[in-house]
């Protein structure tokens, strides 16, 4: 079927944020049409969440995100809260599990989540183009003109869903920033996030000697701590306590790790020394053997805690809740789930998500310097900030 040229409203991107739009736009009778240069709907979808998609979570604050203006997230959150989202996903009769943190997933498959997205767009009315690369894009007469490698096509209004770098295999592009500077828009500096970080020289050969191991930790980045767990890979650390501290943390920092968070290290140290335990004995109780003995080796205790004073015990204690680490870089934009970063939030509405300088044209989802911690709060921005831009272009029309 060949599509008509001119709409009221083209969206580039179909993915989470495109998709939840085109449904938002259509339903308010406006003709929507989708295009993306990959050649489904909604990959990050589709393997998010081990390819079950944690979707939102029950306790969403602004305070999940970083962005420089941090304000700016306020008003769509507030507006599509996760509960709006919940309901959709119920109305459709979605399975879905509640995990640690507040975390919801789909029980079976994320495809099932997608189905109900495309089911709403097309109730909405919304078209797609899809393996439609965007070449060009121009504004003319009050329309935007997109030339691709299927044809040209104009609407009044264009949003900009493209989302970010990370993924690239995934057909994640930089095109969203490009087409936001093309219009005088204020970009800023992107940088991989939610990633696993990676040592150099003889810490990567440790990480690597240790890979497969899982410990239960809290990280320390800046001034943010997770506690969560830790996993040691051939090229470093990941694991949800990683990947948090990985949008805190700066290349050349340090990040510290409470090995035993739950436990008064010291006071258990001193209770060693009063009953002449043995300081092998009591980590195994908490760790693998071959953590045990990589740790021990590389920071033996001088003797036996009977035979320490305080001080000893003191530095030992610091050693275990303040083990420092320098990770050398991350693992980058493919091993990256977010981007930190992306078109500064000044130059859009914090309620519209229209560019204030560019009439007609709006960004949302990822593309825009909003980045979600790890538990589904970065679908949730990209569900609602595309329902405020679905019903301001309702209102734009
Ligand atoms: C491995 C992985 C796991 C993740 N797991 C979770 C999770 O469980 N929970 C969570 O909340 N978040 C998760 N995320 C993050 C989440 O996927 C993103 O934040 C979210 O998809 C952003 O939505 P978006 O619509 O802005 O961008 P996207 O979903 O990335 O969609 C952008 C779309 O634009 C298209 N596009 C890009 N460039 C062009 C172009 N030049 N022309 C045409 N189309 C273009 C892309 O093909 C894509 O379809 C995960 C990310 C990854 C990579």
């Amino acid at each position: 079927m060949s599509l008509q040229q001119d709409w009221d409203v083209i969206i580039l991107g179909a993915g989470a944020a495109g998709l939840m739009c085109s449904a938002t736009a259509g339903y308010q009778g406006l003709s929507v049409l989708v295009i993306d240069h990959a050649p489904k709907a909604a990959a990050k979808i589709r393997i998010s969440g081990g390819g079950k998609c944690n979707f939102t979570n029950l306790d969403v604050t602004p305070k999940n995100y970083i962005c420089r203006n941090p304000h700016f997230v306020k008003s769509a959150l507030s507006r599509y809260p996760s509960s709006a989202f919940i309901e959709l996903v119920d109305r459709h009769g979605l399975e879905y599990e509640e995990r640690e943190l507040g975390k919801l997933f789909c029980a079976h498959r994320a495809s099932d989540l997608i189905q109900i997205l495309r089911t709403e767009c097309d109730w909405a009315g919304a078209q797609f183009s899809l393996k439609n690369a965007v070449e060009r894009v121009t504004y003319r007469d009050q329309r935007y003109q997109v030339l691709t490698s299927q044809g040209r096509f104009s609407a009044k209004q264009l949003v900009v869903a493209t989302g970010a770098r990370s993924f690239p295999k995934l057909k994640a592009s930089g095109f969203g920033y490009e087409l936001a500077e093309q219009f005088g828009l204020r970009v800023l500096p992107q940088r991989p996030g939610l990633v696993p970080l990676n040592f150099s020289g003889k810490w990567q050969q440790r990480c690597a000697e240790l890979s497969g191991i899982s410990l239960d930790v809290a990280i320390s980045a800046g001034s943010m701590r997770f506690a969560e767990a830790m996993l040691f890979t051939h090229q470093g650390i990941s694991g949800p306590a990683v990947l948090q501290a990985s949008n805190y943390w700066q290349e050349g920092e340090a990040i510290a790790v409470e090995l035993l968070p739950t436990v008064d290290v010291l006071a258990e140290l001193k209770k060693l020394r009063q009953g002449a335990g043995s300081l092998a004995k009591w980590l195994h109780g908490f760790w693998p053997k071959r953590f045990v003995n990589f740790w021990l080796a590389l920071y033996p205790l001088q003797s036996e805690p009977a035979n320490c004073n305080d001080a000893q015990l003191e530095a030992y204690a610091r050693l275990l809740t303040h083990w420092e680490l320098y990770p050398s870089q991350t693992g980058g934009y493919e091993k990256a789930e977010v981007t930190l970063g992306g078109v500064d939030t000044d130059e859009v509405s914090s309620k519209t998500f229209e560019a204030k300088k560019q009439p007609g044209l709006y960004f949302i989802g990822e593309v825009l310097d909003v980045t979600g911690q790890l538990g589904g709060f970065n679908f949730q921005w990209a569900w609602a900030s595309a329902v405020a831009c679905g019903i301001a272009l309702g209102e734009n029309r």
